[in-house]
C-alpha cells in the first residue's frame, strides 16, 4: 500500500536568519513525523522528505503559507512507507554545493520550460539537451541524445563547461533530477556567453509525473532510500551495464566490502556469484559484509538524535 509520499522541492529566495528558521522548520517536521534531508541557507530551501499523506499535506500547507516560498513547487510521489530512516535539517552556505556561490538565480537564470514544452522542443535540430548531473547519475539514466558531462561532482561544473564551447549558438536545454541544479547551471551558462538557455522546470521527476517520462532512457538516480526511480512509463529501457559481467542491468549495488563500497549496477546473477562484491579481491576482504540479495547496507542508527541542533526546550 502506497500510503506514504515523497516530497522533492527547492526554492531560491532570501532567508534572513537561516539558524532561526532551521529551528522552526525542524520542530515542524518532528511534529508531523517527517523524515528526510532539508538544507536551509540564506539563498533558499532544498529538501526531500517522506511522510504520511496527512503529514505531507500539512507540511506543504506550512511551507506554502510562507510568502518567501511563493515560487516553490512540490514534486509528489507515492511510496510504501518512509523513504528515509532519519531526519536532518541543516544550515549550509548553499542549498546545493556548487562552487557557484556568486550566482543568484532569483536575478537571472535560464528560461523555465514546463515538461510539455521541454518534450515539444527537445528533438529540434537547433536544440541540444544538456544533462548537468554527475557520472553516477547519468550512467543509470538520461534523456535520449542528451549531452552528458564527465564529472564526479556538480562542483566541477564551472570547470567542465569549457569543453562545451562548441554548443554556443544552439538552444541549450538543461535538466537535472528535480530542477535545482539547473537554476545555477543555466545562469552560469548565460554568464559564460551561451545566449539561448532553457531549463526543465521540476526536472526529470516532474517530467515523469506529467509526461510519463517519454524518451528518458534508464532510471532516475534519486537521493532517498529508493536509489533509483522508474520515471518512464511510455518507452522504458535499460542503459547501464553490470559492473562485473557487462550485461544490461539497472540494479544498483554497494560493494559488500565496506572499505570499497563502490556504488555500481550489478546484475542479480553476479550479485549472487560475487556475494555482493565488485571484485574477487573485495569478495575475500576480511571486513566483507554478508550479502542479503539487495546490495544495500543501511547506515547504523546508532547515536542518531532526531533533536540534534534543536535549541528550544
Ligand atoms: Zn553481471
Ligand atoms: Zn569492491
Amino acid at each position: 500500500m502506497k500510503d506514504y509520499q515523497i516530497l522533492l522541492y527547492y526554492c531560491y529566495t532570501h532567508i534572513a536568519d537561516p539558524d532561526a528558521y532551521r529551528e522552526e522548520h525542524h520542530l515542524k517536521c518532528l511534529e508531523l513525523g517527517l523524515l528526510g534531508r532539508i538544507i536551509i541557507a540564506s539563498e533558499g530551501l532544498n529538501g526531500t522528505v517522506s511522510g504520511t499523506e496527512e503529514g505531507c499535506r500539512q507540511y506543504m500547507e506550512y511551507v506554502k503559507a510562507d510568502p518567501r516560498f511563493e515560487a516553490l513547487e512540490f514534486k509528489i510521489e507515492a511510496h510504501e512507507g518512509h523513504a528515509f530512516q532519519k531526519l536532518y535539517v541543516r544550515v549550509k552556505p548553499e542549498i546545493v554545493h556548487s562552487s557557484l556561490k556568486h550566482v543568484d538565480p532569483t536575478k537571472r537564470t535560464g528560461k523555465h520550460l514546463e515538461p510539455a514544452e521541454f518534450k515539444a522542443m527537445k528533438d529540434r535540430d537547433d536544440v541540444v539537451v544538456l544533462d548537468v548531473r554527475s557520472n553516477y547519475e547519468h550512467q543509470v539514466g538520461r534523456f535520449k541524445n542528451a549531452v552528458t558531462i564527465d564529472m564526479e561532482n556538480f562542483r566541477d561544473f564551472p570547470e567542465k563547461i569549457k569543453e562545451l564551447d562548441h554548443l554556443k549558438g544552439k538552444k541549450v536545454l538543461t535538466y537535472c533530477t528535480g530542477g535545482i541544479k539547473c537554476e545555477k547551471a543555466s545562469a552560469f551558462l548565460i554568464e559564460q556567453g551561451f545566449e539561448d538557455v532553457y531549463q526543465l522546470h521540476g526536472g526529470i521527476i516532474k517530467y515523469g509525473i506529467e509526461q510519463g517520462g517519454e524518451d528518458f532512457e534508464g532510471k532516475c538516480y534519486v537521493f532517498d532510500g529508493r536509489v533509483i526511480a522508474d520515471v518512464n512509463k511510455v518507452n522504458p529501457s535499460i542503459i547501464s551495464k553490470c559492473y562485473v559481467c557487462g550485461t544490461l542491468s539497472d540494479r544498483m549495488v554497494n560493494c559488500a566490502n565496506p572499505v570499497c563500497n563502490r556504488h555500481e549496477p550489478m546484475c542479480e546473477a553476479c550479485g549472487d556469484k560475487m556475494q555482493g562484491a565488485c571484485s574477487e579481491e573485495c569478495k575475500c576482504h576480511p571486513e566483507k559484509r554478508p550479502y542479503d540479495g539487495t546490495g544495500a547496507y543501511p547506515k547504523e542508527l546508532n547515536g542518531y538524535d532526531p533533536y540534534l541542533h534543536v535549541k528550544r526546550s
